[in-house]
């Protein structure tokens, strides 16, 4: 469409009319999206909306029985020819490169990459060892790298641009108490997506950020040992932690699944087609961004 050049109400309730008329065709209809993480909460619930939206979607995990369990799921409603499963290590440079051969030949080509793969294992400083440190720098930092990098590749050789979502967190621009190898990796990820944003806009790559606050209900990291931990820092039970933080948000509401989905989705889709480099908090409005 010609862009208008000064306020005209005329033109905008003509484009109005116009869109009004056209039937509509679903968002992501022909689209191609990679979800790494893609057998967790996040991961699956970004999955649903971007197959009601008409794309094609891999989901792609380390853990292969789980994935294969949402992808059956995913199939069951919206049919096996839209939706595949690959067991794939983000911080395997093979299996990364590998799973966009696959995409390549299964739905030929890419559009859309979620990078959500991740994990909550943190500590804190005097006891994270460097192994502890590692994990965290090599799932999120590093993985995060690989996937875009292996997506840029692939991206620029199909010349049509592209968007790619970075799940990241709050904690990677807020401190977290007893947190500081998953705090600094989650920061990294947040620079890295500004680098690439800058490196991709040439060739129409979008990279964009999705900061969610905590996600209790439906995530796999809250369970187990994290849990356990980040309650008791709080000195509290599962149901008191999402209290918690159900009480630090302005709107004193949980922050769930979808509404990360829902994030995942403005970036995907032609809506926010002159959105790059930027950040989008889920929080429900932490207190702890607005106060001292
Ligand atoms: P989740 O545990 O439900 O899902 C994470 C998925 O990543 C799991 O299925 C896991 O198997 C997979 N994974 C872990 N390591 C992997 C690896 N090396 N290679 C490939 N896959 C791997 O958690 P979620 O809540 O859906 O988290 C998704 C993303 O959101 C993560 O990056 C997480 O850090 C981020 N995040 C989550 C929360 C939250 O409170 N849930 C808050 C802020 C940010």
């Amino acid at each position: 469409l010609p862009e208008q050049e000064a306020f005209d109400i005329e033109y905008w309730l003509l484009e109005e009319a116009k869109l009004q008329r056209m039937p509509k065709p679903k968002s992501l209809a022909g689209r191609v999206a990679v979800i790494t993480g893609g057998a967790g909460g996040i991961g699956a619930a970004t999955a649903v909306r971007y197959l009601a939206e008409g794309a094609c979607v891999m989901l792609a995990d380390i853990d292969a029985g789980a994935v294969e369990e949402v992808r059956a799921g995913l199939a069951a409603r919206f049919g096996a020819d839209v939706v595949r499963a690959v067991a794939m290590n983000v911080t395997d440079e093979a299996a990364v490169a590998g799973a966009y051969d696959a995409l390549a030949i299964e739905f030929g080509g890419v559009d859309i990459v979620v990078s959500n793969a991740g994990i909550a294992s943190s500590a804190p400083v005097e006891d994270t060892s460097l192994e502890l440190w590692n994990r965290n720098m090599s799932i999120l930092s590093t993985g995060y790298f690989l996937v875009s990098r292996e997506a840029f590749k692939l991206l620029k050789k199909q010349k049509i641009g592209g968007s790619i979502v970075f799940v990241a967190s709050k904690n990677g621009l807020a401190a977290s108490p007893g947190a500081s190898a998953y705090c600094t990796a989650k920061a990294s990820e947040i620079h890295l997506a500004r680098c690439l944003a800058l490196e991709g806009a040439p060739e129409g790559i979008r990279v964009n950020v999705v900061n969610p606050d905590a996600v209790l209900r439906g995530s796999r990291i809250w369970s187990g040992d994290w849990l356990a931990e980040r309650a008791a820092t709080y000195g509290k039970d599962k149901e008191g932690l999402e209290e918690h933080y159900r009480q630090r948000s302005l709107l004193k509401r949980s922050v769930l699944p979808e509404d990360i989905a829902e994030a995942n989705y403005f970036f995907a889709a032609d809506i926010s087609a002159k959105s790059t480099g930027n950040i989008l908090n889920v929080d429900a409005g932490n207190v702890q961004s607005f106060t001292r």
